[in-house]
């Protein structure tokens, strides 16, 4: 804290959240101060965020981009240029930091959200990635250190907001009988299987109310988005799997809801926009100005809802075996996603392979008790080889047409 400034870290600050991290804090400049930004390679996008908010540290995890950034970043700049894990590790760790936004992407981000965590700092957390490989470590470091965490994800920022006010620890203690996740549906919510393999990367990316990064808009296409949400709310919330239940709702107004044993359902609604969560997380307990749109419940007119379809959707079904399968399966389920993810964005599978990847590769594990670091990360290794072995052998062995 400075001058009465909290102090932030954003860590994925060129994406979305990132992007949206930023133009919520520019609105407070009298309560926040931007620490350090961190990104995988974009030194456009980060040199330009640089000028704009002169932090301390800018943390690029590639040498090259690094060495660019360096030399594009003007003489008079005070931006120390870092590199790699150790500088993403100084700049969540560091005693000055009292904020660290974890909005890397994928499995990336769960070494430094944990020392986030073991750093006690108020943890926002929009990588969802890293609590579903690693939520025994994160919780527990959350729990130990005294950090706070507190959802950025919409949908467990809005269960946090409908929790019981005296704390969200044990729920059912409390009187909360489920918790009722909210889905889109994504694009593909009304297409057959049939259209869905022939589904392009644009036409996955196309989300109908969100506007996103490309992993986790497949990700909503498929459902799988849900599925690592369902994980996530069962870390965070300490709730049993058969507490939570998903509720398709395609308007995306409703971004959650709590009900409690005397009837009552408790939802929050606002605009699909990712600042409203973000401003809760950087205000916590207090209300921010977002920059949102307040919300016209006569133009949306309607809210509809209906049951989700595993069978169009499997990696709903997926993600919630993981859960029950408990240990590494969750990271197992996390690293064979995003290889298929990965395969499929760069046209090597088709939209409805990516279930059929995970699943594969579910079957061939071994589960074990994620005790350490080293472990999870071990289960992810083991998870992305055998996936990324499965395609190629795919690949290799049968027709482009009818590939798996
Ligand atoms: P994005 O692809 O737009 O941005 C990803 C960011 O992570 C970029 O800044 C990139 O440079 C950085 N990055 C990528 N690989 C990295 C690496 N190896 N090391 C360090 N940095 C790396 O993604 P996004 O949509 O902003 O999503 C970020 C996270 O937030 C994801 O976990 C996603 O599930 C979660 N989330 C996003 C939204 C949303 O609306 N976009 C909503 C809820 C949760
Ligand atoms: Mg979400």
């Amino acid at each position: 804290m400075t001058n009465g400034r909290r102090m932030v870290s954003v860590l994925g600050s060129t994406g979305s959240i990132g992007v949206n991290t930023l133009d919520v804090i520019a609105r407070h400049p009298r309560r926040f101060e931007v620490f350090a930004l961190a990104a995988n390679s974009s030194v456009d996008a980060m040199l330009a965020q640089c000028l704009a908010c002169e932090p301390r540290y800018a943390v690029m995890m590639e040498e090259v981009a690094a060495e660019s950034l360096r030399r594009q970043l003007p003489a008079t700049s005070s931006t120390e240029v870092l590199q790699g894990e150790a500088g993403l590790f100084h700049v969540v760790t560091a005693p000055q930091v009292d904020v660290v936004m974890a909005a890397i992407v994928g499995a990336a981000g769960l070494p430094s959200t944990l020392a986030a965590a073991r750093a006690g700092k108020t943890l926002l957390l929009a990588n969802k990635e890293s609590l579903v490989m690693g939520g025994h470590l994160l919780m527990q470091a959350v729990r130990e250190s005294g950090a706070r965490l507190l959802p950025i994800d919409s949908e467990h920022n809005a269960i946090f907001q409908c929790m019981p006010v005296d704390g969200v620890a044990t729920p059912s203690l409390k009187g909360v009988s489920k918790v009722l996740l909210t889905a889109s549906g994504g694009p593909f919510r009304n297409w057959s299987i049939a259209q869905m393999r022939g589904a392009t990367p644009d036409q996955a990316c196309a989300h109908p109310n969100w506007s996103m990064g490309r992993k986790i808009s497949v990700d909503s296409a498929s459902l799988m988005n849900k599925g690592l949400e369902f994980i996530e709310a069962c870390w965070i919330f300490d709730l049993a799997p058969d507490l939570v239940d998903v509720v398709v709702h395609p308007q995306s107004i409703i971004h959650s809801m709590v009900q409690y044993r005397d009837g009552s359902v408790m939802a929050q609604m606002g605009n699909p926009d990712m600042r409203t969560p973000i401003a809760y997380g950087l205000g916590w307990p207090d209300r921010l100005a977002s920059g949102v749109a307040p919300l016209d419940l006569v133009a949306t007119a309607r809210l509809d809802f209906e049951a989700p379809d595993e069978q169009r959707f499997p990696c709903l079904r997926l993600a919630r075996e993981a859960v029950t399968a408990g240990g590494t399966a969750m990271a197992v389920c996390n690293a064979a996603n995003e290889i298929a993810v990965a395969a499929f964005l760069d046209q090597q599978i088709r939209f409805t392979d990516i279930p059929v990847v995970i699943e594969h590769t579910l079957e061939q594990v071994s589960i074990v008790e994620p005790t350490t670091l080293s472990v999870v990360e071990a289960a992810d290794a083991e998870a992305r080889d055998l996936a990324s072995g499965f395609l190629a052998e795919v690949n290799n062995h049968v027709s482009p047409v009818n590939k798996i």
